[in-house]
């Protein structure tokens, strides 16, 4: 242990000198981590108005760097060897990236950019935004955010939406605009539509123009290209909130249906939001139907040889060079507090 202590000093010490190279990949072996599984949601040239307040967007000529870094340290896998994955037996590092949300970029932005490096990746897709039946409700907020940070808002409607938090028990201060409607959690939807309402902003209209989800038509041609297709639940709901029995429908209902749609002869799956506060009788109860799960808790052990966590690249437009250093380095601290599994 003193011996890995002093190697991960003098390896953090020189992570950003020109010893990188070498540094990182001490750090890969140090670590024991092989398996490195990057996520996003989209690549835009723009900033699209849903997404505008969530988090910020990397443009196709960062990804494609990221991609470049991946490529320099790992190699391509794809769900089979993933499927047979075993930390001891690996002898290479491997990656995979893969997209949640399934948004229309993914056919637009990012399959045209695998495309060019030959790589694979999976695409995760909520049963309810497919071909834009139904916008995600954060979605909705970065739109109601925008519209009253932009446009002037009179009192009188400043004061009904104001009421609206207080009736709902949520603060709502006019120096902090935007956290107060990200505050708002899957539990209280309803009032992202009644705000909607008071706003007069029609979201069914931006939802039927924009079409900012994948069509069924895309995902087919994503699979046709070679990449995998799974579920991210039906409609993005956080799971720790969740019943068992309504975690397991939100799971299996899109799992089949994806399957079934698409031809699809495995099943895999993407935790929306969050895995944290799910129950070993939901994980024990889906290892029976599904092949491959993902939660987003960065670099970090699983006790299901099923379950993988993957790394956010989205928290800032650093690049994957800096986030899965530090990733790495994070792990690394992580594990000798013995705080490196979930
Ligand atoms: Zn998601």
């Amino acid at each position: 242990m003193g011996l890995k202590v002093t190697i991960f000093l003098i390896i953090f010490i020189n992570m950003n000198t020109k010893f990188f190279d070498f540094s990182f990949k001490t750090l890969i072996q140090l670590s024991e981590q092989k398996l490195c599984l990057p996520f996003y949601h989209v690549v835009n040239q723009d900033v699209p108005t849903h997404l505008k307040h969530l988090y910020p967007i990397r443009n196709p000529q960062i990804f494609e760097q990221d991609i470049q870094f991946f490529l320099r340290y790992f190699e391509p896998t794809n769900i089979t060897e993933l499927k047979n994955f075993s930390q001891k037996k690996c002898e290479k590092n491997l990656f995979l990236l893969s997209f949640d949300d399934g948004m229309r970029e993914c056919y637009d932005f990012i399959a045209p950019i695998l495309r060019k490096y030959s790589l694979k990746a999976m695409f995760f897709i909520n049963t309810d935004f497919l071909d834009n039946k139904k916008m995600f409700f954060r979605h909705i907020l970065s739109l109601i955010i925008e519209k009253f940070l932009t446009q002037n808002i009179d009192s009188a409607t400043f004061n009904k939406i104001k009421n609206l938090f207080l009736e709902n028990n949520l603060k709502f201060s006019a120096a902090k605009i935007k956290e107060n409607f990200l505050k708002i959690r899957f539990t209280q939807k309803n009032l992202v539509y009644k705000i909607a309402e008071i706003l007069q902003l029609d979201f069914q209209k931006y939802l039927n123009e924009k079409k900012p989800y994948l069509s069924s038509e895309m995902v087919f041609e994503l699979l046709k290209e070679g990449h995998f297709v799974g579920s991210h639940s039906v409609e993005h709901f956080e799971y720790q909130h969740l019943t068992l029995q309504e975690q397991l429908r939100q799971t299996i209902e899109s799992c089949n249906e994806i399957s079934e749609r698409f031809k699809i002869p495995y099943k895999i799956f993407s935790f929306p939001f969050t895995d944290f506060g799910v129950s070993q009788e939901f994980f024990h109860a889906i290892s029976q139907q599904i092949e491959l799960s993902f939660g987003c808790a960065g670099l970090k052990q699983t006790p299901y040889s099923f379950h993988f966590q993957r790394i956010p690249m989205e928290k800032s437009l650093n690049s994957a060079q800096k986030i899965i250093s530090q990733e790495y380095l994070f792990y690394i601290a992580k594990f000798l507090a013995a705080k490196h599994k979930t």
